[in-house]
């Protein structure tokens, strides 16, 4: 088996200093919906407590600048999956029923780890394609118990009649089988989550587990036992939100709890992340919050793009530990093919960060900018400076041009473009280079099929 080294260990590593990792580690991909960045306990969050989250982020590291690609669901998913800016891979919105799905030419981190010995499966939401060409099972995993589409209801689904279709976008299926799902689907996706743990039980294979819930997406529906549990919650929306974040972090407690039990907790690198911000006015408004950030979901303000973003690799990351400089999803993908040992092939050149040699301190700064663009929305971050091109307000249809210095205004609540106009034009010119390598000349409000804000 493969061998890793690490080099050299600094004083300020937030790795654990193991000379060397004699086996590729387990992954575990778990990935929220429309989850707010300020509804987990770690980040300030006062009416839902979310124990297990709490104690994933304390056990490893809590990254306080993590950011996703997407505003919203599917281009989050797809760069997730690529290590790729999810425009390169023709997904620049979230994908409706029966529309074309992410290009299924272009490697997945499934695909790879397939390829490397990994035993490989995604439970939960895929959005990223109906097309049987773009589903799971042709998309590098083994396994697959979800759905293919956006979103669908929380609880079970009653026998179709003969001879009505079935909804190729809300029907949850095993591999390619139609399956009646008889619990809370956030509970299912949990209970197959650690079904499939205990499969890996004694295995010398390691896996890969794509945990991709929808929780807390919309619609609003939670179990009666979990709406119970917030009877001091007056707001009927915020309280059903709580309900279904209550109950994703039991859920993700279970699973947690199961990696344990299967033995297998120091060898398992474990990310957390929300697909894209809280919808707090439109694009399905859920009650999350993203308090003390602005915006929420289908904005380029912090409030849609920075989200909860935890790793932990038990007695290898340091517990409890915080990570400041900016990273993004992508960066997930790229530290899990590296701890496995993949070469990703030259012709799909992934955007990703292998994140362990920042975080072992021999290397500083993950990224010089991080962009993105959304309908007529874009942003451009250099180390404490965002240039963001985004709607001020929820009645908007035009974006606002400000530049906030992020290290002391992270509500970005002072546009200090005015008084820096020579950074304005470095950020606008560098934004611009980036989406010409990304797009060519053609704005992604141009190709993508429908209008921003009229998403679910
Ligand atoms: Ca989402």
């Amino acid at each position: 088996m493969k061998t890793l080294c690490f080099g050299l260990i600094f004083l300020s590593s937030l790795f654990v200093p193991f000379a060397a990792v004699s086996a590729p580690p387990n992954i575990l991909f778990i990935v929220a919906d429309d989850m707010g960045y300020d509804d987990c306990g770690v980040h300030g969050c006062k009416d839902v407590p979310t124990p297990n989250l709490d104690a994933l982020a304390a056990g490893g590291v809590r990254f306080t600048n993590g950011y996703v690609t997407g505003t919203v669901c599917s281009p989050t998913r797809a760069a997730l999956m690529t290590s790729r800016y999810h425009y390169r891979d023709g997904v620049f919105d979230w994908i409706p029923p029966g529309k074309a799905g992410m290009n299924p030419d272009v490697p997945t981190v499934a695909g790879y780890l397939k390829k490397a010995g990994y035993r490989t499966a995604i439970v939960g939401k895929w959005h990223l394609g109906e097309q049987e060409e773009c589903q799971p099972l042709k998309r590098g995993f083994d396994e697959f118990y979800g759905f293919l589409g956006g979103g669908r209801s929380y609880f079970p689904d009653q026998p179709k009649a003969a001879g009505v279709k079935v909804n190729h976008y809300t029907q949850i299926v095993r591999g390619a089988e139609s399956v009646l799902e008889k619990e809370y689907t956030t509970h299912a996706f949990a209970r197959e989550a650690v079904e499939f743990l205990e499969r890996q039980k004694g295995s010398a294979q390691p896996f890969f587990l794509y945990l991709a819930f929808n929780a807390v997406h919309t619609p609003m529906e939670a179990p009666d036992d979990y709406l119970a549990r917030f009877t001091n919650i007056v707001d009927k929306k915020r309280r059903t939100y709580a309900g279904m974040l209550s109950a994703m972090d039991d859920d993700i407690g279970r699973v947690l709890k199961a990696v344990d039990e299967a033995g297998v907790e120091d060898n398992t690198l474990i990310c957390f992340i929300s697909d894209n911000g809280g919808p707090i006015t439109r694009n399905a408004p859920n009650a999350s919050m993203n308090t003390p950030l602005r915006g929420g979901k289908g904005e380029t303000w912090e409030g849609g793009i920075r989200v909860p973003f935890f790793m932990k690799w038990k007695g290898h990351l340091k517990a409890g530990a915080t990570f400041t400089e900016p990273v993004i999803q992508m960066d997930i993908t790229a530290t899990a093919l590296a701890l496995a040992g993949v070469k990703t092939d030259a012709k799909w050149a992934i955007d990703g960060v292998d994140l362990l040699p920042f975080l072992n301190g021999v290397k500083t700064a993950p990224h010089a900018m991080l962009c993105w663009e959304y309908g007529q929305q874009w942003a451009i971050r250099e180390g404490q400076w965002k240039l963001t091109y985004a709607m001020p307000d929820k009645t908007a249809k035009t974006p606002l041009l400000g530049l906030y210095d992020l290290s002391n205004d992270i509500g970005e609540a002072h546009n200090l473009a005015a008084a820096h106009p020579e950074r304005v034009k470095q950020l606008q010119s560098d934004w611009a280079a980036w989406r010409k390598s990304m797009l060519g000349d053609t704005p992604a409000a141009d190709v993508k099929p429908k209008a921003a804000y009229d998403s679910q």
